[in-house]
């Protein structure tokens, strides 16, 4: 079989990078190198033009409302090429502030944020923040557990699937019981931590997607999870049981 190869397009990390956003690009990296899968990053700067040609996963990281706003502007001038590189089947995972910037809307108060409209959904700031360690349920990857930290309520349109239900924590809104959104290949996910090291099936989903996509077989090698999916288990429980310190 010829070598295989993903490109991995990490949206303005200099912007967009909290609570370890970073380590989702390492963990999705070092999937596919243990698998003898070649990864190849491109970090974008807010200073650069993305084109999305020959990438294989996007990822957008979370972000106060400031570095939103600043990254919102550039993100827009891409929307064409974002919503042709969706359309086409591309794989996208925006985590807080980037979920948020995938609707139609984040309305902060006075000021409204256009979104990229690639997901029928929209948000708006509400108070109190909604902050804390998560746990949710999801029919697609299993138990995902996480942190979460937003002042924003994401309500998805009603042809939209969540990614979960919320076992513990507050999800989208904190009222509904959905968290995240899956539409086609995107995901989008109030869930930091960061999301992919704590959950490695999450991790493959994309690159399944992914790959999928690419070479038409979405087949992946199993690793040795044992340790991710034991830490994932104590928190779970620990969740379960209704602590919420780590
Ligand atoms: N600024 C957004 C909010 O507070 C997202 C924050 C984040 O990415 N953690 O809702």
């Amino acid at each position: 079989m010829t070598a295989r190869s993903l490109s991995i397009c990490h949206l303005f990390p200099e912007a967009l990078n909290l609570y370890g956003d970073g380590g989702n690009i390492l963990t999705l990296a070092k999937r596919l190198e243990w698998r003898g899968i070649e990864a190849r990053i491109e970090e974008v700067p807010l200073t650069e033009t993305p084109s999305f040609a020959a990438t294989d996963i996007v990822f957008i990281g979370g972000g106060s409302d400031r570095e939103q706003r600043i990254v919102c502007e550039r993100l827009l001038e891409r929307k064409a090429e974002l919503e042709a590189y969706v359309r086409d089947g591309g794989v996208l995972l925006a985590v807080c502030g980037g979920y948020q910037l995938l609707g139609h809307s984040y309305a902060m108060g006075e000021e409204t944020l256009e979104g990229l409209g690639l997901v029928d959904l929209s948000t708006s700031r509400g108070t109190p923040r909604l902050i804390g360690n998560i746990l949710i349920e999801s029919e697609l990857v299993g138990r995902v557990v996480g942190y979460e930290n937003h002042g924003g309520r994401t309500h998805l349109g009603s042809g939209v699937e969540p990614l979960g239900r919320v076992l513990f924590g507050h999800g989208n809104d904190g009222e509904s019981g959905a968290e995240g959104c899956v539409s086609g290949n995107v995901l989008g996910t109030y869930i930091h931590g960061p999301l992919l090291p704590k959950n490695p099936a999450v991790a493959d989903w994309v690159l399944a997607r992914a790959l999928e996509r690419r070479y038409g077989s979405a087949e992946l090698e199993p690793l040795d999870d044992a340790e991710e999916l034991a830490a994932n288990a104590v928190m779970a429980e620990r969740l379960l049981r209704g602590e919420e310190k780590e």
